[in-house]
């Protein structure tokens, strides 16, 4: 094969791939919109969409005319074209979602493990979920399997270090020890980057700089900055709950004096919880200049109102606030899937080659 054509052939994929992504982040597109968008000429977009068409990818779906005229036709992805598994790997319970081709939840499994369970433990327990949620369809449709777990991390070769508060894991081969049980490709990523991924898909045009905040076992942060997810140079970005906050405060699981984390989970009431909290969130948004804040995980689930309201409070009183310093303030829409559905869209993002942040270089515009 010649260099070109390779090239050629690369360029090929990419235009599908990219048009692709254009329809689905539109929700549907007509055959001239999807010039307009994807920069491609009609030529072009009329030569691809028949292969997407009868590759079972894409649906024409008939719009009524506009006045007098032709109907209108309108691209759409078709959802069970395809399907990708997602987990969350938490310290207690074990949750996997099947997905459709756009991300939406098709089924979901949850089962409990308990405190301090071992690797051989959690990867029989996602294996045992994947088994069930694949039980009634084609698995050759079935993308690969996405993993959010407690860091610290290694989304590069899948390689979970020492999990804060799980003795038994260390440096454990994740990636690997899943794609054996399963026979999938596995992306393993930590769960906060996860829960940022799913609030990154939905997003139809520019992304704000967003911290997403998963309150659960523990605390951490998923950052989207420059339009992208940033792991950084080690994967192991946004450990937000352990900065200190209380230098001689009492000591964290993870060695530490006065983490966030620690002072939170030690917190007489929710009202107080979400106050420390949004205290170390105002500090995040001077260091990094969000824009965006959105609460998620299990203890904002329990009092949305209670964080919503306390973390706010917060912000308008720790920072200078002038007028261009403005945060939008959400409480995470996706419930208790956040992290299955963020970690089955990143194995549904290598599908539409979109772009992912693997390293620490600044993102590509
Ligand atoms: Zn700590």
């Amino acid at each position: 094969m010649t260099e070109s054509g390779v090239n050629l052939r690369g360029l090929r994929q990419h235009n599908r791939a990219m048009l692709l992504t254009a329809i689905r982040r539109a929700g549907g597109l007509s055959r001239v919109e999807l010039a307009g968008r994807s920069g491609l000429t009609q030529q072009a977009v009329s030569k691809i969409v028949p292969e997407l068409i009868a590759a079972g990818l894409l649906d024409e779906q008939q719009l009524p005319a506009a006045g007098v005229g032709k109907p209108r036709i309108r691209l759409a992805i078709r959802p069970e074209a395809r399907y990708a598994l997602g987990a969350q790997l938490d310290r207690d319970e074990v949750q996997v979602v099947l997905t459709d081709l756009l991300g939406a939840v098709v089924a979901v499994t949850t089962a409990a493990l308990p405190p301090g369970f071992p690797p051989a433990e959690g990867v029989a327990a996602i294996g045992l979920g994947v088994d069930r949620l694949c039980a009634g369809i084609d698995k050759t449709r079935v993308l690969g399997l996405g993993v959010g777990a407690t860091g610290p991390l290694d989304h590069r070769t899948g390689m979970v270090r020492d999990a804060t508060h799980q003795p038994a894991w260390h440096d454990v081969p994740l990636r690997d020890l899943l794609t054996a049980r399963t026979g999938f490709d596995v992306v393993v990523d930590k769960d906060t980057n996860a829960a940022a991924f799913a609030h990154q898909w939905q997003t139809d045009g520019p992304t704000p700089a967003t911290a997403v905040v998963l309150v659960g076992t523990g605390i951490g942060v998923g950052l989207l900055i420059g339009g992208r997810l940033y792991r950084g140079p080690r994967t192991n970005a946004g450990e937000f709950g352990h900065t200190t906050l209380s230098y001689d405060g009492p000591r964290c699981p993870c060695g530490r004096r006065g983490c966030v984390e620690v002072l939170h989970n030690l917190a007489k009431s929710p009202e107080e919880a979400a106050r420390l909290l949004g205290i170390g969130l105002a500090d995040l948004v001077q260091v990094l200049d969000l824009e965006r804040i959105v609460l998620a995980g299990r203890a904002v689930r329990a009092a949305p109102t209670i964080y919503a309201e306390a973390v706010a409070a917060q912000l308008a009183e720790q920072l200078p606030a002038p007028h261009w310093q403005r945060i939008r303030l959400d409480v995470s829409e996706l419930g208790e899937d956040v992290v299955a559905i963020g970690a089955a869209a990143e194995v549904l993002s290598v599908f539409y080659a979109e772009p992912q942040m693997t390293g620490g270089s600044p993102p590509a515009q």
